[in-house]
């Protein structure tokens, strides 16, 4: 709303018109000030957001670390040059650096999103009873941390829990649990969203550690659904093509308590997503979720397809696409990318100014 919106208005002498009026240009400003979507992002400026973007391309576009994961066999064949960032304020604002169109598979990222999905149908304390929402403190697809609790005490992001929590999703058989997890999934990133088959034949052809993790969980009674079957749904998530941008919009929707802002849909609850960013806070970049938190103080969720989500709580989320991993299986410039803009930006929920 602006001023010259207010002076459409019809001229009248009229007292009753003029009070009206008056009023109107009162809340035209209260709105201004109110709705300001700059001034809804803190000190975020769009220009300040465009800068960080820009420098943090620039600063590692030419990164040559790290190295394409390749235990499933097709993503070794994706292309390592690929090189996307995105932001998306909780205004619903697309910023975009580079190359934000081309997909990889999703992977472990969907992981952060079913978990949401489970906790919105069920409720956070079914996520806690059945699943758990404990670090493990071993390798994402460790069969000893589900030996070493009987099942008990994993979390949704790591393969265990994560397959456990793919067997939770509601549905009457196995094709509508797939369906609802891919357009859930969709819902977040606020299109229709589709799956990569030769990453999905890749995996599926050679995923015996995963069956093994689903039917180990079966025999401590915490698999909730057929365990060949929820690992197929689960190998077919990991598969979800997803763009930088996609990352962005799906993080944005839990950074605006689970509206998306692009689209306006409301995808889960408020408390969903309150439950959602501490797993990912906790949990979301393998073993290296510490070290992550620590630098950047943002939730996150890595996958080995080379994309990284974060949320800035209220204030944005940001995706970055650069397929090749460091030794932890986290993207190698979607790190460092994100680190920079939420240093540039100031933005690290943890940095408090003292009044
Ligand atoms: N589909 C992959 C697996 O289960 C996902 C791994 C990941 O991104 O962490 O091994």
């Amino acid at each position: 709303m602006n001023s010259n919106h207010i002076n459409t208005y019809p001229q009248t002498c009229n007292l009753k018109a003029m009070k009206s009026k008056i009023l109107l240009s009162l809340m035209a400003l209260l709105g201004l000030f109110i709705f300001n979507p700059v001034q809804a992002q803190g000190n975020l400026t769009p220009e300040k957001i465009k800068a960080a973007l820009d420098e943090a391309y620039t600063k590692f576009k030419d990164v040559k670390d790290g190295k394409n994961a390749d235990y499933i066999k097709e993503l070794a064949n994706v292309d390592p040059n690929i090189f996307g960032i995105a932001l998306v304020t909780t205004d619903g604002t697309v910023y975009t650096k580079g190359d934000v169109s081309s997909m990889v598979s999703i992977q472990s990222v969907s992981k952060a999103f079913v978990a949401a999905q489970v906790i919105e149908q069920l409720g956070h304390q079914a996520m806690q009873d059945k699943i758990g929402v404990d670090a493990t403190g071993l390798k994402f697809n460790s069969i000893v941390a589900i030996e070493e609790h009987r099942g008990k005490e994993i979390n949704p992001l790591v393969n265990p829990g994560a397959i456990a929590a793919t067997s939770l999703v509601a549905g009457k058989d196995s094709a509508a649990i797939w369906k609802s997890i891919l357009d859930f999934q969709g819902k977040f990133a606020g299109r229709t969203l589709a799956l990569n088959m030769p990453v999905y034949i890749s995996e599926a052809g050679d995923n015996l550690r995963n069956q093994a993790i689903a039917h180990l969980l079966k025999a401590y009674g915490r698999m909730y659904f057929d365990p060949v079957q929820a690992t197929d749904i689960y190998t077919k998530q990991c598969a979800i093509n997803v763009s930088a941008k996609d990352l962005a919009v799906m993080g944005s929707t839990l950074a605006n308590g689970g509206v998306n802002p692009v689209t306006k849909e409301k995808v889960v609850s408020p408390e969903t997503v309150m439950y959602t960013l501490p797993i990912m806070a906790t949990a979301g970049l393998y073993d290296d979720s510490g070290i992550w938190y620590y630098n950047s103080g943002l939730p996150a969720k890595s996958g080995v397809g080379g994309g990284i989500v974060a949320v800035c709580p209220g204030k944005f989320g940001i995706g970055v696409v650069s397929p090749p991993l460091d030794e932890a299986g986290n993207s190698v410039k979607a790190q460092l990318v994100i680190k920079y803009v939420v240093e540039k930006l100031g933005v690290n929920p943890f940095l408090i100014q003292p009044k």
